[in-house]
């Protein structure tokens, strides 16, 4: 008989790092827009899946020689590649036991709905989770100061994805241990102190000059910048997006660099201006399902 701790155990042999059980009533409170249950109505468990960001991907950041080791073991493929396959691993070990399992990739919850509703009563697709508050439901960590996920394990260092199913297993139970001491290190070393002038209502361009400022410092050669433009900002304002797009070239112009403006993927607009294409995110994992196949 299937049950939390057999597939516990699987995940564990498939090289999952930190797995938590949450039961369906944890999300009761929650819109139906970023609801398990919108995407599943019979789930009756959400399985969260982490795997740890080796402290050793940091390293060439920290040091200013390696920028590319971090984008592909702490972030690109330790999500889509190796984290991914444990998910659907253990997607396919459930249903090998007769239950069903949705698999999630982990998705910025703050994409906002891009399409009409399919039927009456049901939020707009997409439905996007938020994957760090469902990790804190399944008892792996708790949101710190810095507003970032943590474990007693790993710290801030892990990547999550998740299961929706309708097997009904034991939860975790939350998290009683503090894991934040509120010691401040982080609004310490922030680089841009940008908690401190948040507080202080210091407009965001101007956190950014700071944040320019000290790449300066720290990499006096700097020349050029890869200036990365999120659809989500677009889709709050697109006129005030546009024109604090302008002032940023222009703070970038006053440390004498060069802008390289790029697009996320994903700049799909509802309304057909500004669409400049790309492709979806989740379209580039498809390769490994297809090698499972
Ligand atoms: S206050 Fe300290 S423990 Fe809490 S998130 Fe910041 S650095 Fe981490």
């Amino acid at each position: 008989m299937l049950n939390a701790e057999k597939i516990k155990e699987f995940a564990k042999q498939t090289g999952a790092d930190l797995i938590g059980i949450a039961n369906i009533e944890r999300f009761k409170d929650i819109p139906a827009q970023h609801n398990p249950a919108s995407i599943f109505p019979e789930a009756k468990s959400i399985i969260v899946i982490g795997r740890r960001i080796t402290r050793g991907s940091l390293r060439g950041v920290e040091e200013g020689t390696q920028f590319q080791l971090y984008s592909i073991y702490g972030y690109d493929w330790l999500e889509n590649r190796f984290l991914a396959m444990i998910t659907f691993k253990v997607a396919e070990f459930l249903e090998d036991n007769r239950s069903e399992a949705v698999p999630l990739p982990n998705l910025p919850p703050q994409i906002p709905p891009m399409g009409i509703a399919t039927r009456d009563n049901q939020p707009k697709p997409n439905v996007m989770l938020d994957f760090d508050d469902a990790a804190v439901r399944a008892g792996l960590g708790e949101i710190g100061f810095c507003g970032v996920l943590l474990t007693p394990e790993f710290g801030p260092r892990q990547r999550f994805q998740m299961i929706l199913t309708d097997a009904e297993l034991e939860p975790n139970p939350i998290l009683k241990e503090k894991i934040c001491d509120k010691c401040m290190e982080c609004v310490k070393h922030c680089p841009t102190d940008a908690f401190r002038k948040e507080v202080k209502k210091i407009n965001r361009i101007e956190i950014g000059m700071v944040g320019i400022g000290r790449g300066k410092q720290f990499f006096p050669r700097m020349n050029a910048i890869r200036f990365w433009l999120d659809i989500q900002s677009y889709y709050r304002v697109p006129s005030v997006f546009i024109e604090k797009l302008e002032k940023a070239m222009q703070i970038i112009s006053d440390f004498d660099c060069n802008a390289m403006p790029t697009l996320f993927n994903r700049w799909h607009t509802v309304d057909g201006v500004h669409d400049w294409g790309g492709i979806y995110g989740i379209h580039r994992s498809r390769w490994f399902i297809e090698t499972l196949s």
